[in-house]
């Protein structure tokens, strides 16, 4: 049994406003078009992938897709989607014909599969979410249909290849949004599989946003010594000994800072706040962090979550936890909730476990500000 794969990517992607066609916009260093043709490559029967394009984006299309495996072949589409499918079904020769979006690079292995044996039993297969919002219609949403007979159509949608051939080549001058339609209309009812929520068509701006998490890690250390206070997260600790350092050597808040910065690829507390500079003299770490939190919404982003490990020997620093986590908590615009913090002595080995200092790492989330 032999499989074809029609993917459908010679429109404009006028919707998603991005100045070509969409499915050339780079989600992590990828396009959408190769990673939409890479869920195919490795799929067991597949003999052929046609991608369509327009006359526009032909070359670069070639110049992404062929190197990756010679059963691609890129096409000219037409004018309309139901062209473009027409066109490609002539250089199909598989006894089962895929035809997918190219803006749905998520598609899953799963789908594919599934796709293809529901199209080899039956003939045909596509792929529906049921509808989970309440339909209205009109303008002034009077009416109301019962949206247990409604589906959301995707693709891939499977067909048995002469017949999806024969359906296209009855159409004259009508278009369809997609191939299940012409199914209907010429040959028969549709089969239905489950599809999938993360399969979506890459369709408007806000589709293509950014939402990935970007991590940081923050490592600050201090020298334990007489005559300082001791500060932890802005909390002042009752201890014979305190942090020494320019400012009041809260490594808490260094670690915490340095993590943050180095998630939005800024530069480290040094750079902003060097201790050559006499205004940061016995300064409150904790006006730097709401100096950080600043310059890092400035790039748009925000911290998601946060989590820190305090190594000092002495004092025992369980009991101010809750107290150190409230106080980070609100100049980082967080919840408690997401805000770890573990304190750890060294079994009195090193520089820390004979206190000698007291050290913390800080690990960080950041997520785009919407
Ligand atoms: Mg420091």
């Amino acid at each position: 049994m032999n499989v074809s794969i029609i993917i459908v990517a010679a429109g404009s992607g006028s919707r998603a406003k991005l100045n070509k066609n969409k499915v050339l916009f780079e989600i992590d260093g990828q396009t959408v078009l190769e990673k939409t043709v890479r869920q195919f490559l490795h799929i067991e029967n597949i003999s052929e992938i046609i991608v369509t394009a327009s006359t526009n984006d032909l070359q670069i299309f070639k110049d992404i897709l062929l190197p990756l495996s010679d059963k691609i072949t890129v096409c000219l589409g037409g004018a309309t989607r139901t062209e473009s499918v027409k066109n490609a079904l002539e250089f199909a020769y598989g006894d089962i014909v895929l035809i997918h979006d190219g803006a749905r690079p998520f598609v899953s292995k799963k789908l594919i599969n599934s796709v293809i044996d529901c199209a080899i039993k039956f003939g045909s297969a596509i792929p529906t979410l049921e509808m989970c919002e309440t339909l209205g219609f009109g303008d002034d949403l009077i009416e109301r249909v019962e949206r247990q007979n409604f589906y959301s159509i995707q693709t891939p949608q499977g067909f048995n290849t002469c017949e999806i051939k024969k359906a296209y080549s009855k159409i004259t001058n009508e278009t369809f949004t997609d191939d299940s339609g012409v199914y209907c209309k010429f040959i028969a009812p549709c089969h239905r599989v489950q599809g999938e929520k993360k399969n979506i068509k890459l369709t408007y701006p806000e589709d293509f946003e950014d939402n990935k998490i970007r991590i940081g890690t923050g490592f600050d250390l201090h020298r334990l010594v007489e005559g300082r206070k001791l500060i932890l997260g802005g909390v002042e600790i009752p201890h014979y000994k305190g942090l020494l350092g320019h400012s009041d050597a809260d490594v808490v808040t260094h670690a915490v800072m340095d993590a943050i910065l180095s998630a939005a690829a800024l530069r480290d507390i040094g750079y902003y706040f060097p201790d050559t500079d006499p205004q940061y003299e016995g300064i409150s770490s904790i006006l730097l962090l709401e100096k950080v939190m600043a310059l890092v919404a400035e790039k748009g982003y925000k911290v998601s979550n946060l989590s820190i490990t305090i190594m000092a020997e002495k004092p025992k620093l369980m009991k101010y936890v809750p107290e150190l986590s409230t106080n980070l908590a609100k100049v980082i615009h967080i919840s408690t909730e997401n805000l770890g913090i573990t304190c750890t002595t060294l079994e009195g080995l090193g520089i820390i476990g004979e206190e000698m200092a007291i050290a913390t790492r800080a690990y960080v989330a950041l997520q785009k500000i919407t």
